[in-house]
């Protein structure tokens, strides 16, 4: 057990390295990492290891070989810093992602210049999630400063893709053994919660394709035709007014945020029907509609009966219209993850929030995944938790910023947190 003398020495030691925290933050976004297409990685990836081998680390610089979108134009890189403690088990592994949505339109100020103003450092990436990566990176300095021996080991990685899916990133390192059970006993990724809440999974997503099908035939006789359109509005109504009702009714156990997440929900997130516009357009019944579907399961649902009810209800539609026809074609399957809130590394997260924060930490869940996905799934790591600076409300915003209190505050958090996990 770590010493008051110690752990008061470790937040010392956040506070004396607090500007280089913040410069490093800045520079972070000052790299526009941009994904899609996955701009800039190598460079940044670079900048991390530098940093980390600066500050000690011993640094391995991962490619994702064999990943499809890992090309001579846009290199997925990840890179992992270690410093080996007594021994080699437990294992602390804090990971960020280093890649950013594109910025979009509406700021008011330079997305990439890593601009400081009033207490805050703005800039897409800032809140998700530069500001934590950088924060992991100098709470495990300010231990090392503190003279804290290491007992278990400490990890920190940045890795790519997390807003596209991961794969090439955790999902990769996860699936080749880098991330693993074997090895590998707590995992903290700092993503934007916020200082005093910790985040212990995330629902369920599954993302579907429905193709109906009609038959063509001359605009200006669209009774000799069917259109498969008329087939979709049918699907859209009946996931309007059946299934929607239906979602509202059930409730989550778990702590989902915002308070509308903590039921299942249902998005169309496009329909593609008849000619596309590009050509112009000719007077044709529409043969073809397909339509993109994002719903959000709970853990208590499961995968299974979220997509048989899926089925019923495209069964049902074409119960009522003997000319309809359909294809269900599933695009992803993302589980739901949840940590178990009795977990030594919730307790030390709750304990560390406690002793900076004066106040308790907030148990919430994601509505939407992250990366603890393939950490719980790919690697089988039990013990993950999302924990970090900046506002989830800020994510992929215009004018995104993380308050440098937040910064401290968080990286305070984790250094104490690593004390207790590994110290
Ligand atoms: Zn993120």
């Amino acid at each position: 057990m770590p010493t008051p003398q110690q752990l008061d020495r470790v937040l010392r030691e956040v506070e004396a390295v607090g500007d280089q925290l913040v410069e490093f933050a800045a520079t972070l976004v000052r790299i526009p990492t941009v994904n899609p297409p996955g701009d800039h990685y190598v460079e940044c990836a670079g900048v991390i290891g530098q940093r980390l081998t600066a500050l000690g680390f011993e640094v391995e610089r991962i490619e994702a070989t064999g990943r499809p979108e890992h090309t001579a134009a846009h290199p997925r890189v990840n890179v992992v810093g270690r410093r080996e403690g007594r021994a080699a088990r437990p294992l602390l592994h804090l990971n960020g992602h280093f890649d950013v949505v594109p910025a979009g339109e509406g700021w008011t100020v330079d997305p990439f210049a890593g601009l400081i103003r009033d207490g805050r450092l703005y800039g897409r990436g800032s809140a998700d999630m530069k500001a934590g990566l950088a924060a992991a990176i100098y709470a495990a300095d300010a231990v090392r400063r503190a003279g804290v021996d290491l007992t278990g080991s400490l990890e920190v990685s940045g890795t790519v893709d997390e807003e596209s899916g991961g794969l090439a990133g955790v999902g990769w390192l996860a699936e080749h053994g880098r991330l693993a059970a074997s090895r590998t006993d707590f995992v903290i990724i700092p993503e934007p919660f916020g200082v005093d809440r910790v985040c212990l999974g995330h629902r369920g997503a599954y993302w579907f394709d429905v193709v109906t099908h009609g038959r063509t035939a001359h605009g200006s006789m669209p009774f000799l035709g069917e259109s498969a359109i008329d087939a979709m509005s049918r699907v859209l109504d009946a996931v309007r007014d059946e299934l929607t009702p239906q979602l509202a009714e059930r409730e989550t156990a778990m702590p989902v945020v915002p308070d509308g997440a903590r039921r299942p929900t249902i998005n169309v997130n496009g329909v593609f029907g008849g000619q596309g516009d590009a050509a112009g357009q000719t007077p044709c019944v529409a043969d073809r509609c397909r339509a993109t579907f994002d719903r959000r399961f709970l853990i208590e649902e499961g995968f299974e009966a979220t997509r048989a009810e899926v089925v019923a209800l495209l069964e049902r539609a074409a119960s009522q219209a003997p000319a309809f026809r359909y294809e269900l074609a599933d695009r992803l399957v993302v589980h739901p993850v949840q940590t178990a809130a009795d977990a030594p590394l919730v307790a030390a997260i709750e304990a560390a929030v406690t002793e900076v924060t004066g106040g308790s930490a907030a148990r919430v869940a994601s509505p939407g995944t992250y990366d603890q996905k393939h950490v719980a799934r790919l690697a089988g790591v039990e013990q993950c938790v999302a924990y970090g600076p900046g506002a989830l409300e800020m994510a992929h915003q215009p004018d995104e910023y993380c308050a440098l209190d937040d910064l401290i505050a968080a990286a305070k958090v984790m250094a104490l947190a690593i004390v207790r996990l590994v110290g």
